[in-house]
């Protein structure tokens, strides 16, 4: 059996004996001693999907369909023993993609029925101040999710939507939803509210809420058993640099502090989204430029980050372009790692000290200059980056500050769907 470790992110080749888009693959059986666990994401046009062993923590299978609703034909690609299936073919709505989906399972394998699912876990994005833990899916569940859509307009709606369809789908299986908030229940109120007037605030939830909640519990939670140390005895900071980006601060397991507000604008610059921004900025445009608040919503969240600045929201290409001399390239990535920079140092601050600093996702797994540029000089802090120990992209985790260095400074790759499945197994354990 392949070891646990996560791929590369840039996604397998489309061809149909593509590699696996994700190293956790599983050995010959599908059917694990606790059975297995589909995990579904659902987005306002993809539906992302892996059927998952929990305990194990193998990926047996992993998909995607894209472009659901759109016009033209939607992209569907199946992965199943390091094979992946493509197919091209409209997909009207979210009822069309997950029957697409499981005709995948029937049709390539690996069978659901043989790979006995014990549960889907759902990942819902917003779980407001309602939802602190994994639910199982009721009627009055559902409806508190599609409640929350004011906070969450672009993925409660297509959380709610997936859910919906896979219990019609797959009703004899308990669903579980698991929120991305959730993690950051714990924010004590200082960090968690707005200094705004208290009653608009409260009328309308408007608070920090976080989000990445899955993979900054499930990497502070590896990089305990990894250094063999109790999670209680650890002071954290955990970058979950990916398309989108956050930090955060976490005390003995409890996370105390991270980037991500009311919703995943606020904080780090992004592949596409701002992070932190002076709110002005928003009545400038509005009243100066002409442009309408769905506007400055769409600048802010789709045309700005690495990409507002550079062109270019994938790491890879912005390194192309500062090879080739573009500085709008450089100018993003040194404004990127300004601002994460200022994290690191906001975060010891509010930890007092700090043992663990860990990368994960797409860019802190793989990129070594980032990392390296986010660490350099820092040794006054005690964080400091051994260059052969940093140099690469990482797949299982790894240190990489070195020995004596203070703090201990890690990769360690995320894994949002096995942290997914597991609780959703558990949650169905216990009905
Ligand atoms: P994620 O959202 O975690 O899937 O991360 C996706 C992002 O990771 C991409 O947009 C890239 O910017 C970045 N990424 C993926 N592979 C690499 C790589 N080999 N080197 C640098 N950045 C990468």
């Amino acid at each position: 059996m392949t070891p646990p470790t996560r791929d590369d992110t840039s996604g397998a080749g489309t061809s149909s004996t593509g590699t696996s888009s994700t190293g956790r693959t599983a050995g010959s059986s599908v059917r694990g001693a606790h059975g297995s666990v589909l995990v579904l994401n659902s987005g306002s046009s993809s539906l992302k999907y892996q059927l998952v062993h929990p305990v194990g923590g193998e990926a047996i299978a992993s998909g995607i369909v894209e472009r659901i609703g759109e016009s033209g034909p939607g992209h569907v690609k199946h992965t199943f023993a390091g094979n992946s299936t493509t197919r091209e073919s409209p997909v009207a709505d979210h009822d069309a993609a997950l029957r697409l989906a499981i005709g995948l399972f029937d049709e390539v394998g690996p069978s659901l029925a043989e790979a006995d699912v014990r549960a889907v876990g759902h990942r819902v994005v917003h779980g407001g101040a309602r939802f602190g833990e994994p639910v199982l899916v009721t009627d009055e569940v559902l409806r508190q999710i599609r409640d929350l859509t004011p906070l969450a307009p672009l993925h409660n709606p297509a959380n709610a939507t997936g859910i919906e369809v896979a219990r019609e789908l797959m009703p004899d299986v308990p669903h579980v939803a698991v929120f991305d908030t959730a993690f950051f229940r714990t924010l004590p109120e200082a960090a968690s509210t707005y200094a705004i007037d208290r009653a608009v605030a409260q009328q309308h939830g408007v608070r920090r809420y976080g989000f990445h909640g899955t993979s900054h519990q499930y990497v502070s939670g590896k990089v305990a058993r990894v250094l063999g140390r109790p999670l209680e005895d650890l002071n954290q900071i955990v970058l979950h640099l990916g398309n989108g980006a956050s930090a955060s601060a976490v005390r003995g397991g409890e996370a105390v502090e991270t980037s991500m507000g009311l919703t995943p604008l606020e904080g780090l610059v992004m592949g596409t989204r701002s992070g932190d921004i002076d709110p002005a900025v928003v009545f400038h445009l509005v009243r100066n430029a002409g442009m309408s608040i769905d506007e400055v919503d769409e600048l802010l969240n789709k045309r700005s980050g690495i990409k507002g600045i550079s062109g270019e929201n994938d790491f890879r290409e912005l390194h192309e372009k500062i090879a080739d001399g573009d500085r709008p390239a450089k100018l993003a990535l040194d404004v990127y790692v300004h601002r994460l920079r200022k994290y690191v140092g906001a975060y010891a601050a509010v930890l007092g000290r700090v043992d663990v600093i860990s990368f994960t996702a797409g860019v802190g797994e793989n990129d070594d200059e980032v990392r390296a540029a986010v660490m350099a000089g820092l040794e006054g802090f005690g964080f400091a980056i051994d260059p052969e120990r940093n140099a690469g992209r990482v797949k299982e985790p790894r240190v990489i500050s070195p020995d004596w260095a203070r703090t201990t400074v890690m990769v360690v790759p995320t894994d949002e769907e096995l942290a997914i499945a597991r609780q959703a197994l558990t949650v169905a354990q216990g009905r």
